[in-house]
């Protein structure tokens, strides 16, 4: 799947996050922090979220604690080439201003 980083799903959706206060320096998990996830809830701007232009950035994308991460194992069927269908979805919501 393509994604074209237009940012729609870390705004839109209601998703398990990795909770910022949780992460190490090195960019892993705090093992001894019994809750290092929290909800984001659909609607709300992810705290790991920012826009260089109209480009998303997450700001753990590269780091080991996405890893596994609902974003991270986020797919969906069909050819790996295709652009992200719900990106298309979204921005066909908001057109309609839904
Ligand atoms: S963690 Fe990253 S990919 Fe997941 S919702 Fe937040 S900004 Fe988006
Ligand atoms: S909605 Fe799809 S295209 Fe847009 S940022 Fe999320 S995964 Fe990428």
């Amino acid at each position: 799947m393509i994604c074209i980083r237009c940012g729609l799903c870390c705004l839109n959706l209601d998703v398990m996050i990795i909770d910022p206060g949780s992460i190490r320096p090195d960019g892993t998990v705090n093992p001894d922090d019994p809750a290092p996830a929290l909800r984001k809830p659909a609607k709300e701007r992810c705290p790991h979220l920012s826009f260089l232009g109209d480009e998303a950035v997450c700001a753990i994308h590269h780091l080991p604690c996405y890893r596994a991460t609902p974003c991270d194992l986020f797919d969906q069927m069909g050819p790996d080439d295709a652009v992200c269908l719900l990106g298309v979805y979204l921005r066909s919501l908001d057109q309609e201003g839904i």
